[in-house]
């Protein structure tokens, strides 16, 4: 665990470096109005939500943030968790049982997977990103189960690559199957900040708020009576005290930033450009890995990154498949070109011979 600084400058053995490998996207944790809004609703709603948000829990900022959420997206409805894992541990099980079944990318995140193990749904899971491995085991699974959910990303945490969101839809729609997307790295980075688009009733969208929006919560958006069934049944939400409400303002500051002011997207997209171009690899979101194989190397360089100032994680098996040991690169709008600059020559002098990795 490494202490963190102000923005992007956190401490690693005793030195400052710059963080590349922080999920504050747009650098709203660190906005004045952001930070403003959270002290300002400890001032008026004190600092718990002291209940369950179906007790006495349910401060008016949920309704404004779900309110917001929902009309950015454009779902007809939105519902707030205490974090994105609980979102996907209590939606998952409210939407499918045993007789159901799941299908998942190969790479979709732990809490999405924690969540279709915890439904007791029959789970299978197709080739990352693989629109005919999908249809093959719809083909040879759905006609035996009542229900089924296909599980995928907006944008994969560890490649950082988009999925074929429309493509999936239509093969929901076919086979009568629900579509989830985990927007968590989307949300603010893709899309113009809005994350995946919404495509219609047979899809919902969760996500997070505690990257791009700097602050705390999960999030589901879709239809009306999907959300009105959450509340009546999924346990993470049920059972769980509601988020403080210095959370929630921070959130909804936010999100409000996101949707009028491009000019941190715009900020955050032109350092990932600039990485990218100087490398020669074509970026799809704020995630950018370079895959090195081998753990050990990974580390290596992770370390000579970190003797040069920065720090860059190395993401190792089981985190990503054997042999892929990667560099993962995160950006930030709080980064300055200067920064990126130095970083993409510092890599290109210390990686000379490194094949650059695409995206598996
Ligand atoms: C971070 C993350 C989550 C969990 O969100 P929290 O709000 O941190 O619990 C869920 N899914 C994906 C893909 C993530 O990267």
């Amino acid at each position: 665990m490494t202490p963190r600084h102000d923005g992007i400058y956190l401490e690693r053995r005793g030195k400052k470096c710059i963080s590349f490998s922080c999920n504050d996207y747009l650098g709203l944790s660190q906005h004045k109005a952001v930070k403003l809004a959270a002290i300002e609703a400890i001032e008026q709603y004190g600092t718990g939500a002291c209940a369950s948000r179906l007790v006495s829990g349910n401060h008016p900022l949920y309704e404004a943030i779900e309110s917001e959420l929902c009309a950015w997206k454009k779902t007809e409805s939105a519902l707030v968790f205490g974090s994105g894992y609980l979102a996907n541990m209590g939606l998952i099980p409210a939407l499918v049982g045993e007789r159901d079944l799941i299908l998942a990318d190969k790479y979709i995140h732990a809490c999405m997977l924690d969540g279709a193990v915890l439904s007791g749904a029959t789970l299978h899971r197709f080739q990352h990103n693989d629109l005919d491995s999908c249809k093959r085991q719809l083909e040879a699974h759905r006609a035996k189960h009542d229900r089924c959910l296909i599980l995928t990303e907006g944008v994969f945490s560890m490649d950082g690559d988009t999925a074929p969101i429309p493509e999936l839809y239509a093969l929901a729609q076919a086979y009568d199957a629900t579509l989830i997307v985990d927007d968590a790295h989307a949300l603010g980075v893709i899309g113009g900040g809005s994350g995946t688009k919404y495509l219609g009733e047979n899809m919902l969208i969760m996500g997070t708020l505690s990257k791009a929006a700097g602050s705390y919560g999960g999030y589901v958006c879709g239809a009306k009576p999907v959300m009105d069934w959450l509340v009546q049944s999924a346990r993470s939400l049920i059972f769980s005290t509601g988020l403080p409400p210095a959370t929630i303002a921070a959130s909804l500051a936010a999100i409000r930033m996101m949707r009028d002011d491009s000019t941190h997207i715009e900020k955050l997209w032109n350092h990932i450009r600039m990485f990218a171009d100087r490398l020669g690899i074509t970026p799809q979101s704020a995630i950018v890995p370079l895959v090195i194989g081998e753990p050990q190397t990974a580390i290596k360089l992770s370390n000579m990154l970190e003797d040069a100032g920065y720090f860059v994680s190395a993401i190792r098996p089981p985190t990503v498949p054997q042999g892929t040991a990667r560099l993962r690169f995160t950006f930030s709008a709080l980064h300055t070109p200067v920064m990126i600059q130095a970083l993409a020559e510092d890599v290109l002098h210390l990686m000379p011979h490194i094949a650059v990795g695409k995206p598996s």
